[in-house]
């Protein structure tokens, strides 16, 4: 069976892509197989840049073919911002509940029609020396909202609204919806959705 390097150690991020990646078929393994530390840095501009530096290190480290997952959050009110930064926002020492209740509470005077943000999911694929694939990118815009609203997800899910379903009486958050609701409007969904379309048409960018 063929086998595919992860490169995250987001777990709810890795439970979305096993779950997306699943009709390949393959073995997926993850940078805690590794003997030695997998610590990139990511000090890149952009997300694809983020994404590729963490693809090629794990699959050299690896020896094996790597996908790497770059993503975050940028707000229109803050010029993008945290993008590539989603992570790290806010400092050390906070959680996602502290980083989502920081970044709600920057907003905070911040008019409902000025609450526009997009996700962004940057995909990359190595292979074993390092060399770049493929690389996608998906996208999902939608509105913030003031407070958290259900528990499903991660990261920025309770407070973000996806454009389908911000002008209902009640808007749906992202971690309001069940997993393949959220897989089918998401960021990482449109960016597995395009790289598995690219995987099935040659197969080979697989192969070890
Ligand atoms: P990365 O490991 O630098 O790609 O970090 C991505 C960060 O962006 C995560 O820690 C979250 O804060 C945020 N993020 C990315 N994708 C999602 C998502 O699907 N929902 C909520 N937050 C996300």
């Amino acid at each position: 069976m063929r086998e595919l390097w992860i490169a995250t150690g987001n777990k709810k991020k890795l439970a979305e892509l096993e779950r997306m990646l699943a009709p390949l078929g393959v073995r997926l393994r993850t940078p805690q197989e590794l003997t030695r530390p997998w610590n990139p840095i990511e000090d890149q501009p952009d997300f694809a840049g983020n994404a590729r530096k963490k693809a090629q290190s794990l699959a050299i480290a690896a020896g094996g073919v790597a996908l790497a997952d770059d993503s975050g959050l940028c707000v229109d009110a803050l010029g993008g911002r945290p993008g590539v930064l989603s992570a790290r926002y806010g400092g050390e020492g906070l959680d996602d509940r502290g980083r989502l209740l920081r970044l709600l509470d920057e907003l905070r005077a911040v008019p409902d029609e000025q609450r526009g943000a997009h996700f962004v999911c940057s995909l990359c694929l190595c292979g074993k020396d390092g060399a770049v694939r493929l690389a996608v990118e998906g996208r999902c815009d939608g509105v913030l909202l003031r407070s958290p609203h259900g528990h499903g997800g991660f990261g920025y899910d309770p407070a973000f609204v996806p454009l389908a379903f911000h002008k209902d009486a009640t808007p749906t958050t992202f971690a309001e919806l069940d997993a393949s609701r959220k897989d089918a409007l998401s960021h990482r969904g449109n960016a597995l959705r395009e790289l598995l379309q690219r995987l099935q048409q040659d197969p080979s960018l697989l192969a070890n």
